[in-house]
This record gives C-alpha cells, sequence and structure tokens, in this order.
C-alpha cells in the first residue's frame, strides 16, 4: 500500500506515547511504512516514523497534516519490529524507544550546503555568561552548526546570531560528510592456529546459512577470540550484509579500533557516547543508507537505524555495562539476540567467562558453541595463589600483605609489569570522626560518601553529590578528628608510591573516563611506560597489556555479600578476568589474590583453575532457588520526595497485586538503598517460572497504577542492578 491508496498516516513519535498517532497524508506526498516525516503536535513540529498506512481515519477525530518527509531511506520493517518488540518486552512506551533511534537530531537537518560557525579569536563587545559559554564549546575545534552549538552551550541560537554580528563567530561552509570507505575482506587476519582455524570456519558456516542462530564463543583469555570472530565478520560482509561488533563502552579503545581497521583495511564507524555530533550524524545515515558496513559500537549501536544488519557479535557477552539502568532499562545482549530473531541473522556471543544465562542456553540446545581451550602462541592461564589474610599482619593503613609487596618487587625488578586490583574508586569509602563516631553520609541519598582525595572531594557514587572534606566534624565540631575507614585505589596508589618511590605508577578508574584522559593512560600502560597499575574494574576488561607478567588482587572479597544474586557470578567473571589479564606476552604471568576467606568455593575454584566446578555450583545454588537463568525477575520501584506519602501509594500497590499460577511477589521493602536524590525508594520482586509471562501479569497489575505528582513508578524486567 502507497500514500496515493492510503490517505491517513499512523506516525509514532519520540515520547513517552504508546502508540502512533494519525495524520492526513497531502496529496502527493510520497511516503511508506517508515518513512521520516516531520508533524505537528500541538503548537510543535516533531519528527516521527510512518509506522503504518490506512484508509480510514479513526471516528469522530480531525486529523492534521503531515506537513512534510525527509529526503532519507525509510526505516526498514525489521527495525520497526526490533522497536516495538523491544518496547513490550520491557513495558516501555514505544516513543521511549523510538526516541533512542532518532537521537541524532542533526541527521535530519539538510544535508547540503549547511552553515557551521567557529570562532574568530576576536572579543564580542559584551560578554554574558551565555556567551562565553559558547565560545568556549565553538573554540574546541571543530566548526559546528548554529542549532549544535547553542545546544552544546544550552543557549538560544540567538545567541550565536548575535556573536556573528560582533565578529566573534565567522560562519563557513560544511564539509561533506566524510564517505565510508568498503572493507577490504583479505587486509589483514593472522595465520590461524588449527583451533582458530576449526572455530572460524564453524562460525563462518553459521554465518552462511543466512538464518537466526546464536553462537557462544567460549575461550580462554587470549585465545584469540577476536581473531576468530573477525572471520565470522568478515563472512557476513562478504554476503553485502553489515555488521555490528559491540563492546562495553570503555573496551572500545583505539588500540582496538585499530585491530579491526588492520584487519578490514578501513577505520571501522564508531558508535559510542564521546562523539561528535557531526561525526554520529554521518555514522547515522551511513548505517540507514547501508554504506557504512562495520560499526563497532557500545551498547546504543543496536538502536542505530539498520538497512541490513547481517552479523552480531557481543564481545565480553557477561559484562553488566551491556544493561542500561537509565530511561529505557534495557539489556544489550538480550536485545542483540532480539534482533537477530527478527532480522533472521546469526549473532555470535564472545567471552573468556560465559553468562550463566548463556551456558545454560548452550546446555538447552538453544544456542551452539565454538571452544578455544589454547592460550595463542603463550604459556597456560596465569598460576594463582590465594592469601589468607587471617594469616597476614598488616601495619594500620596498610592494605598490601607482604607476600604481595614482595610478588610485586620481583617483578618490577626483572623489567615487568605489575597490576593491583581493587574494585574500589576514591580514596576511602567511608569517613568518621573518631571523636563522636558520625559518619560522613550523602545528604540526597542513604548512602556513604565515598572521599577523593586528589580532587579534595567528599562524593556521592549515587547522585554525584560532592562537598569539600571539611576541617571539623560538622556533629560534634571536633577539629582534625576526620578519618578515612577502608581502602580505594587512590590510598592504594600512595601505598605504593611509599613501597616503590622510583616506579611509575598508573592509576586507572572511571574517574578518568572523560575524554582522552583515559585512552592515553591506557595506551601508556600497553606500552609499559607505567611500571605499577592500580586500577578498578576498568582495567579488567578485554585490554590486551603485553608487558603485564603479575596480577595482585587486594580485596576479593568485596562483592561477595551484595544483595544481587548475580554477585558470586560476577565476582568470580571479574576474578578470573583480572588474573587474566597477566601473562598475555611471551613470559607466563601470576595472580595472587588476597582473600578472608580461602575456602570459599569461588576462591577455591580460582586457584585450581575449576571453571566447570564452580559454574556446576553456582547453577545448583541458583536452580533451587528458582533464580535467573532458572526463574525469571522484574523489580517494581516505586519513588517519591515525601517519604509517608511514598510508603503509603507503595501499600495501595501493594494491595492490587493479582494472583499469578507461579508468580511470587516479595515486598515492597525499602529498596537496598532507601533514599536517592532526595527521593524515597520501595521495592517489589517479581520472581516467575521461565514460561511464564511476567509481561502480562505486571500489566495486569500495574494498568491502574498512575502514579501523580513527585511519585514514579519503574518497572526493570530482568534486573542486574540491586541497589
Ligand atoms: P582474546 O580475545 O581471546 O582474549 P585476542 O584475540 O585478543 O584474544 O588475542 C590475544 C593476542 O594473541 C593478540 O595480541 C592477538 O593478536 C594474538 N593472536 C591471536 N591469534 C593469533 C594468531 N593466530 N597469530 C598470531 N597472533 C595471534
Ligand atoms: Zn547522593
Amino acid at each position: 500500500m502507497t500514500a496515493d491508496s492510503a490517505p491517513i498516516a499512523d506516525v509514532l513519535l519520540p515520547l513517552a506515547l504508546d502508540g502512533p498517532y494519525s495524520y492526513r497524508i497531502p496529496p502527493g506526498l510520497p511516503l511508506v511504512p517508515g518513512s521520516y516525516v516531520a508533524v505537528p503536535l500541538g503548537p510543535r513540529q516533531m519528527i516521527g516514523v510512518v509506522w503504518a498506512l490506512r484508509q480510514e481515519a479513526p471516528e469522530g477525530t480531525r486529523l492534521r497534516d503531515v506537513l512534510g518527509v525527509f529526503d532519507m531511506a525509510p526505516m526498514p520493517e525489521t527495525h520497526r519490529k526490533f522497536v516495538s518488540w523491544l518496547a513490550a518486552y520491557y513495558l516501555e512506551p514505544m516513543g521511549n524507544v523510538l526516541r533512542m533511534v532518532l537521537r541524532v537530531p542533526s541527521a535530519f537537518a539538510e544535508p547540503r550546503g549547511q552553515t557551521a560557525y567557529r570562532t574568530t579569536g576576536a572579543t564580542p563587545k559584551r560578554m554574558t555568561p551565555q556567551r562565553a559559554r559558547v565560545l568556549e564549546e565553538a573554540r574546541e575545534g571543530f566548526a559546528m552548526r548554529a542549532s549544535e552549538l547553542a545546544d552544546a552551550a544550552g543557549v538560544g541560537t540567538s545567541v550565536i546570531k548575535s556573536l556573528v554580528k560582533d565578529g566573534a563567530l565567522e560562519a563557513v561552509a560544511l564539509p561533506a560528510l566524510r564517505a565510508f570507505v568498503a572493507p577490504d575482506l583479505n587486509a589483514g587476519g593472522l595465520r590461524l592456529s588449527r583451533e582458530q582455524q576449526k572455530a572460524a570456519q564453524e562460525l563462518r558456516a553459521v554465518v552462511a546459512a543466512r538464518a537466526h542462530k546464536v553462537m557462544l564463543l567460549d575461550g580462554v583469555t587470549g585465545s584469540g577470540k577476536t581473531e576468530v570472530y573477525f572471520e565470522a565478520m568478515a563472512a557476513a560482509l562478504a554476503s553485502g550484509a553489515q555488521v555490528l561488533l559491540l563492546l562495553p563502552e570503555i573496551a572500545l579503545t583505539q588500540s582496538f579500533l585499530s585491530r579491526v581497521e588492520a584487519r578490514f583495511g578501513c577505520d571501522p564507524a564508531q558508535w559510542h557516547s564521546d562523539l561528535r555530533p557531526r561525526e554520529r550524524e554521518r555514522v547515522w545515515r551511513g548505517i540507514a543508507t547501508g554504506e557504512a558496513k562495520i560499526v563497532v559500537g557500545a551498547r546504543s549501536a543496536l538502536f542505530l537505524p539498520w538497512k541490513k544488519l547481517g552479523l552480531i557479535v557481543v564481545d565480553e557477552e557477561h559484562e553488566s555495562a551491556y544493561k542500561q539502568d537509565e530511561g529505557v532499562p534495557y539489556h544489550a545482549r538480550d536485545m542483540a539476540v532480539l534482533y537477530g530473531s527478527i532480522g533472521k541473522f546469526p549473532v555470535v556471543l564472545s567471552s573468556a567467562t560465559p553468562s550463566l544465562e548463556s551456558l545454560v542456553n548452550v546446555d538447552r540446545g538453544r544456542y551452539g558453541i565454538v571452544r578455544l581451550t589454547d592460550r595463542h602462541g603463550r604459556p597456560e592461564l596465569p598460576e594463582v595463589g590465594l592469601l589468607d589474610m587471617k594469616l597476614q599482619k598488616l601495619e594500620p593503613g596498610a592494605w598490601l600483605s607482604p607476600p604481595l609487596v614482595e610478588a610485586v618487587t620481583r617483578t618490577l625488578q626483572s623489567g615487568d609489569q605489575a597490576l593491583l586490583f581493587l574494585n574500589r574508586r576514591g580514596y576511602a569509602p567511608l569517613t568518621l570522626c573518631r571523636a563522636c563516631g558520625h559518619r560522613m553520609n550523602c545528604p540526597n541519598c542513604a548512602a556513604a560518601l565515598v572521599e577523593h582525595r586528589f580532587r579534595r572531594q567528599l562524593m556521592c557514587h549515587h547522585c554525584g553529590h560532592v562537598e569539600p572534606i571539611p576541617h571539623a566534624c560538622p556533629s560534634c565540631g571536633a577539629e582534625n578528628k576526620l578519618t578515612p575507614v577502608g581502602p580505594g585505589i587512590e590510598r592504594l596508589s600512595e601505598e605504593a608510591a611509599r613501597l616503590f618511590p622510583d616506579v611509575r605508577i598508573g592509576v586507572l578508574s572511571s574517574d578518568l573516563s572523560r575524554g582522552t584522559l583515559l585512552r592515553d593512560a591506557l595506551r601508556e600502560v600497553e606500552d609499559g611506560e607505567t611500571r605499577l597499575v592500580i586500577g578498578t574494574q576498568l582495567v579488567a576488561k578485554g585490554h590486551h597489556f603485553p608487558h603485564l607478567t603479575f596480577v595482585g588482587v587486594v580485596d576479593a572479597d568485596l562483592a561477595l555479600e551484595s544483595s544481587d544474586p548475580r554477585g558470586a557470578e560476577r565476582t568470580w567473571a571479574l576474578l578470573a578476568q583480572v588474573a587474566g589479564r597477566a601473562g598475555r606476552g611471551e613470559k607466563p604471568g601470576r595472580a595472587l589474590i588476597q582473600t578472608y576467606v580461602p575456602d570459599h568455593p569461588l576462591m577455591r575454584a580460582l586457584k585450581n583453575g575449576d571453571r566447570d566446578g564452580y559454574l556446576a555450583q553456582e547453577r545448583a545454588i541458583r536452580e533451587s532457588a528458582g533464580l535467573p537463568p532458572y526463574g525469571r525477575l522484574a523489580a517494581v520501584i516505586l519513588s517519591g520526595t515525601d517519604a509517608a506519602e511514598t510508603e503509603r501509594v507503595t501499600r495501595d500497590v501493594a494491595r492490587l497485586v493479582p494472583l499469578g499460577d507461579g508468580v511470587t511477589v516479595l515486598g515492597p521493602a525499602p529498596a537496598p538503598i532507601a533514599i536517592v536524590r532526595g527521593r524515597h525508594r520501595w521495592r517489589f520482586l517479581v520472581k516467575a517460572g521461565r514460561d511464564v509471562n511476567i509481561q502480562a501479569f505486571l500489566q495486569q497489575w500495574l494498568k491502574d497504577v498512575k502514579p501523580k505528582g513527585a511519585l514514579s513508578l519503574q518497572v526493570d524486567v530482568d534486573p542486574y542492578n540491586f541497589l
């Protein structure tokens, strides 16, 4: 059906709406399902997507006209299905999902003959804070369109115009968007080992079948999984399809991109949160037209308007970074699998520590598996030792036991690189007053403030609140009595600097993740310039540090006690990955783990390299508790600024819980972090059997719950965050 025969278009708008709105199509406007259109909404104009065309308008409504259509390839049916299925799965308004696809407003501006603005160096006659912000943004280097520049500076476009009039900004013509170079499938590629060849061959066969199939690529760290899935990508590209390689955002480093470039002879399109607007536009358009063939991206790359996707590879598939908690709470690995089933193409999940979810899917016969057991051309996996901290004597304020210090000393002496791993940002997780016992808490959250000594601040890791470190205790007024309790990596780096005064130490955490700082720091580690690395989980993720031969885990017990049903599995994956960083170069690696529970099955399995034994046990625990992947979970959180009102409404919602076969609703209870950003939070946990339609249950329960005012209701299907 085309617009000639159908005068009405149902247009989905990027707003919290469950379905499309109808508009009249003016005669002659060439619309098809998937067309990007401009439509009026109240006094505004909006961009939307034609979801359907039809003959008759809904009864009794006066429709407004579609204003125009963008000269752009329509959104393919597969992608539209993906949007609506994802919305249904997460009980999210469809329009909210569409908003994630349309998050590149500049793509809808006219592509040619555009004007951009850059600074001239002249100072405007009059300086206002708004003008200063614009100039600061413009000074960053690239010329930007007026609307982009205004957005970046948080001002109206009139400020830009007045700065042009004053001579502080000048207009320049924007060059056309840089074209995409077609990949050369034989550009690079290493000579694969026999085992790698066999694995690659299996994946190629799955790709050649052009049907939906999920393959788990399960291989120890350093076994060459990347090289192997590159071959699957080459096979998909050879068939003319587009390929998406998903990575956790922080693993998306320059050195990784260079590997992709070396293999395929072209720089792949990148997609991540700190991409320039113009580059976002280029990639978005290239994906829509099909010119961009390879995208290496973080989770949101799934929402690019794929013309013809033929393969998704999810590297580090076990990573919790694939779960988005804000906005639409989706899991990118699961949604990659969903996309593959809609688009009828294969999905490769790769990891050295696959998630229990994926392993169980292999056992159930739903996923295929390819294994790599040799570390390519390298010694075996690092030898892992446990240090029973109950037997170690530590000075107050010291965290590194004598055997750990000795191991680091020997490593450094032999010219190698060492890593100390502690999964805690900042200087100390807690600050107490030694005079009155007062604890420095966040004013907005039920959580302790974390000291960040380099910045001389106390910071809340939940809401971002910061305050200077006070001299006197705010409770009793005693001076110089506030004391840091427990270690963070900054504090550890102080200890390391005392112990190894002449060694170049690098401290790596997500506090560096702004811009180039982190990339530089990682490069110095890869180059071996940094001799001793101190890092959080950030260093555990997929990096290749060829000079690293020793890993010390400072506190292995941190995540074991969490309320998260995946807490132990995560600890396992994290520690196994961290240990796997050692010995990826020529020399063998070694890891030492400080723990107070050396008899814990997880610690014993780490020491013995007994992954299968550990996982079997973890599976038994989950199965008997009916937890994922043996059962389904959803979290329902009510929050509000008024404690009493939030509790009252939560109790009302509790009374609405319907009877459901195979469903248990736990709670309501105050959420583990009961106050965040001044909002009081109550939580229900919904537990259901694997074959229960948990969405239908939630819908039936919550259909009439319409929180008003400051109250809000969040539903998280398959939650990963149990705070
Ligand atoms: P994984 O992703 O399994 O951790 P990688 O693919 O990153 O492993 O490989 C680890 C290292 O071994 C990389 O430096 C890679 O270039 C190298 N490597 C893997 N396979 C080969 C091969 N067949 N020939 C030469 N080097 C290889
Ligand atoms: Zn806070």
